[in-house]
């Protein structure tokens, strides 16, 4: 597509919840104001994932990943749990005030309650907890709101809509380059120049952003890394805790190691989805608000954090390597295997899948994850299992799915002062893509706080 204009006041790389956030403020606060949001993948309408569509049997490896890329970002048909506290989905509060974060998180969510997203919220709930310390597993509480893959599809679309009608949007566009010096971008539409510049590129845009940094000098620092499965089994099994507070989020130490794993990202009756992150394949799961799209099954991720140390510094690049194992002994899939098949030291495959009493919900190959997880991961991941079954009996039953690989790389963050990029004017990163966020709610407050600073400055 082509821009309109050749200058702009304001610049924004990616369509995400932190970029859509960012141009709804801007424009809302000051309209005169020539703002122009530069998406690579499609318009929210057109995104269509066609081994969701059920259109082919296999990722088929699309240029735009359309559950990853597109307008709305990586949120668009996720499953919208929205929590509205500091305790976990992001780092922002190493950098503002923990009450400044809360209450953008807060702004966010009436923004997205004026476009018609949910006001239920669910509340922490202290004898869950007690329970879970009773048996030396962490439960982390916090508000916590559910929106629904579907609702949340169309609180999206209607705030796209407004945005639309004050910013230029440009998608299919990707930006290739962008000189620091001059702030012109480079993108596959042509080039524009603009005073300032929000890099908000998410995940699918991390790996292209650091290249970027390194490019110009400015300095990157990563963050952990998770490796682990998707676990999937019946949804009764894990209802006492879904109904009261929606999404047990429950870590525990390693026995073994001493690693933490965590339990998180709960699914209610929900459906486990691959997806497409530069061309490496990776699990992970929604849910649907329509009671006719629930299914039989709840589903999490349970990952163990590695943090590396000297001298290894790329460990976004181990978890593709984990991950990409999965890709090719599945032949450009991923994995799934029944926990008993794991633990008897088998794979599963189609005849042992159908015996399972746990349907998939997601048509992957069987076959056995041992062969790609790291020993010491695969470890963790079993003596976790068996710690949950303690306040969840039937969570490592013999035939509990696990979906591999899912891993959480969470974007290397560049040196910068309030967010502006070391050594470079007027261009600024936000959200996911920049290590600073990992969760819708954090990464909409991250746009909003962007606005305000561009606005008083
Ligand atoms: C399946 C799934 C389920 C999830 N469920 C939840 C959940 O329930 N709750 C929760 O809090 N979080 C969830 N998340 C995480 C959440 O979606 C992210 O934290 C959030 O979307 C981050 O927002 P962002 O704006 O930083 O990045 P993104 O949403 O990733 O948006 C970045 C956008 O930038 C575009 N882009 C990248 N590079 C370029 C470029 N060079 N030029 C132009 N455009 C570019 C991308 O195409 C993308 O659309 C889920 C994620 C997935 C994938």
């Amino acid at each position: 597509m082509k821009s309109r204009r050749s200058k702009y006041d304001v610049a924004i790389i990616g369509g995400g919840i932190s970029g859509l956030m960012a141009a709804y403020r801007l424009a809302e606060k000051k309209p005169s104001m020539q703002i122009l949001l530069i998406e690579k993948g499609s318009s929210i309408e057109s995104r269509r994932c066609p081994m969701i569509a059920k259109d082919a049997g296999a990722c088929a490896h699309c240029k735009h990943c359309a559950v990853m890329e597109g307008m709305a970002g990586a949120g668009a048909f996720s499953d919208g749990k929205y929590v509205i506290s500091t305790e976990y989905g992001g780092w922002l509060t190493e950098f503002l005030p923990r009450e400044t974060v809360l209450e953008y998180i807060e702004l966010a969510d009436s923004t997205l309650v004026g476009f018609g997203a949910t006001e239920e919220r669910y509340f922490p709930d202290d004898e869950l907890k007690k329970l879970c310390l009773k048996h030396d597993l962490h439960m982390q509480q916090a508000a916590l709101k559910h929106l629904g893959t579907d609702s949340n599809y169309e609180t999206m679309k209607k705030m796209i809509a407004a945005v639309a009608g004050r910013v230029e949007i440009l998608t299919q566009t990707e930006v290739t380059d962008v000189d620091k010096g001059t702030h012109t971008l480079y993108t596959s539409g042509g080039e524009m120049i603009a005073d300032t510049i929000i890099y908000a590129v998410g995940r699918s845009g991390s790996r292209a952003f650091s290249g970027w940094c390194k490019k110009n000098g400015i300095q990157m620092t990563s963050n952990q890394v998770d490796i682990g499965v998707r676990v999937e089994l019946p949804a009764i099994v894990w209802d006492h805790f879904s109904n009261k507070i929606y999404e047990p989020k429950i870590w525990y130490r390693s026995k073994q190691y001493g690693d933490v794993t965590r339990m998180f990202c709960f699914n209610e009756r929900g459906s486990v989805v691959m997806e497409n992150t530069g061309g490496v394949l990776t699990v992970n799961g929604h849910s649907y608000k329509g009671k006719d799209k629930k299914t039989e099954n709840s589903n999490f991720a349970l990952l163990s954090t590695i943090h590396f140390t000297q001298p290894f510094k790329d460990p976004i690049e181990y978890a593709r390597y984990v991950a990409s194992l999965a890709n090719l002994i599945s032949g450009g899939s991923v994995l799934v295997q029944r926990l008993g098949d794991l633990e008897a030291g088998r794979r599963s495959n189609p005849v042992r899948l159908k015996q399972a009493t746990t349907r998939p919900t997601l048509c992957v190959v069987p076959g056995d994850l041992s062969l790609c997880m790291p020993k010491r991961q695969l470890d963790n991941i079993l003596e976790t299992l068996h710690a949950l079954e303690t306040v969840a009996p039937g969570t490592a039953n013999h035939d509990t799915l696990l979906y591999g690989i899912e891993c959480k790389y969470y974007s290397a963050r560049p040196a910068a002062v309030d967010f502006e990029l070391e050594g470079c004017k007027g261009i600024y990163a936000i959200g996911d893509g920049a290590g600073f966020t990992r969760s819708l709610s954090h990464a909409a407050a991250h746009g909003l706080y962007m606005a305000d600073k561009i606005l008083k400055g």
